[in-house]
């Protein structure tokens, strides 16, 4: 035991530093969106993930924004365990034909006004995978989408600018938005 706890004091830290510089970005970024969540859902944006055959990569930075770097419960965003709770739904693809009821019933039991956002390449497009036996390609082929966040994956700050992107068109098209429901 002694001679572990040595060894750790001469090792010290060999990790990298985390690199801060970006945070008054972040802070900006973040406070543009709590002001569109107050004005727009009542200070509080509920989001359901959802993988519909991802690789798991768009998961970890989804995941990234929970962490306590990005913190994004401080700007009113909360990740909820049921759709039936949710206003966005958040989807990573492409969508698998296993997924694809799934995903369909998530879809429904979301309550209106919903709202979809295709999270990853994948989601956009089918990505590598495309259309095939085994794949039905971006999430629009199975529900309708109302924002993309491309990229493999998109980082934190990307999903951000995304959901950012979401409520700025929720505000100029309220009007379509409520004749969906
Ligand atoms: S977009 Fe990239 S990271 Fe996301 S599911 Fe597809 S391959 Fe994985």
């Amino acid at each position: 035991m002694l001679r572990l706890f040595l060894k750790t004091l001469k090792t010290g830290v060999i990790t990298e530093r985390q690199k801060r510089p970006k945070d008054s970005e972040l802070e900006r970024l973040g406070i543009v969106v709590k002001r569109h969540i107050d004005k727009h859902f009542s200070g509080s944006l509920a989001i359901r993930e959802i993988d519909a055959g991802s690789c798991n990569g768009c998961e970890l930075e989804i995941h990234a924004l929970n962490n306590p770097f990005y913190d994004v419960e401080r700007f009113g965003i909360h990740f909820v365990a049921s759709p039936r709770h949710a206003d966005v739904l958040l989807v990573t693809g492409p969508v698998s034909r296993h997924m694809q009821t799934a995903l369909l019933r998530t879809y429904e039991a979301t309550p209106n006004p919903k709202w979809v956002i295709a999270v990853g390449d994948c989601a956009a497009c089918g990505g590598e995978f495309g259309v095939s036996y085994a794949c039905c390609g971006a999430v629009s082929n199975v529900i309708p989408v109302d924002v993309v966040i491309p990229g493999c994956p998109p980082t934190p700050d990307a999903l951000l600018q995304g959901l950012l992107g979401l409520m700025k068109k929720r505000c100029n098209y309220s009007a379509y938005f409520y004749q969906r429901e």
